[in-house]
């Protein structure tokens, strides 16, 4: 993926053609720039070196063979809690200035400086996809626990995008499940260019051969009951979705879209496909 600068200034483009998406855009941007300490520095918040190529080739390899996403596979001791902490407190000072609730953040971000948390704990429950430990910080700290993982998680999103972006063809041609094979997120969106659709990953960056019959949700293989919707003004962009368990993808057509779409924009760039999935009574993923 680009440099920071690359990013902010595509993204400010995007806002001056479509400010309808200011607000997300603009708290995307937000994000990136708390994260900037982490993403540029050379081990991306870990004691790792990614221009050693047998590190990704290793975990590469063994993602395949177990079937398991990548970050599964990451031992949260490869990260340095002092740098993550101080980028922790950068995302948290995001959410304050949009209105979040300080005082019950700010007491969970002093148990992780006191150790009283521990901080790898929390990444290693992102890492491993684990919800319950955030159920449980929600219910302690009186917080939304989605909110606590969307900023656990953005300690770790440098580094795993790095992951994705070092990764080769062989994991995105053969890994087959919907999970995103980097991260083991569930993708909203996919790309599709010459008849292949590709499952994205807007968290890491990570795109994916997917089966154009394939629901993503229940893994649905039957063409009878797989169907898509297009906008009338917009025939670039297309709802997939599966008539069994009524969940949907949003799907940018590369080979009739005109501008590219950023990378890890696309769930926002594509809101309108929400709206037109709602009305017709699908549900998100
Ligand atoms: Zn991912
Ligand atoms: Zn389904």
């Amino acid at each position: 993926m680009e440099r920071l600068e690359g990013r902010v200034n595509a993204i400010n483009q995007i806002i001056r053609e479509r400010p309808e998406l200011r607000k997300p855009l603009e708290l995307h941007t937000m994000i990136l720039e708390a994260q900037r300490q982490l993403r540029e520095s050379l081990g991306k918040g870990t004691s790792l070196d990614w221009n050693d190529k047998s590190i990704i080739s290793n975990l590469q390899h063994d993602a395949l063979k177990s079937n398991k996403p990548i970050a599964s596979l990451l031992d949260a001791s490869v990260f340095d809690p002092i740098v993550l902490l101080h980028t922790c407190e950068k995302v948290a000072g995001v959410f304050f200035e949009k209105g979040a609730k300080e005082e019950e953040l700010k007491e969970f971000i002093r148990e992780m400086k006191s150790g009283r948390i521990n901080i790898r704990d929390a990444v290693s429950a992102v890492l491993k996809g684990d919800a319950e430990l955030f159920e449980n910080y929600g219910e302690k700290f009186r917080t939304d626990p989605a909110l606590i993982f969307f900023i656990i998680s953005s300690l770790i999103q440098p580094c795993i995008e790095e992951i994705a972006n070092k990764t080769d063809n062989s994991l995105r041609e053969k890994w087959w499940q919907a999970p995103c094979p980097v991260c083991g997120r569930v993708p909203i969106c996919a790309r599709s260019k010459n008849n292949k659709r590709y499952l994205v990953c807007t968290f890491c960056g990570s795109r994916h051969l997917a089966d154009q019959f394939l629901c993503a949700n229940c893994g649905n293989t039957d063409p009878s009951t797989l169907k898509f919707l297009t906008p009338e003004d917009n025939p670039e962009f297309r709802v997939d979705y599966c008539d069994k368990c009524k969940h949907y993808l949003k799907v940018i057509d590369e080979d009739k879209s005109g501008r590219p779409i950023p990378e890890s924009l696309e769930d926002i760039i594509t809101i309108d496909l929400d709206i037109i999935a709602k009305d017709a009574g699908l549900v998100r993923i």
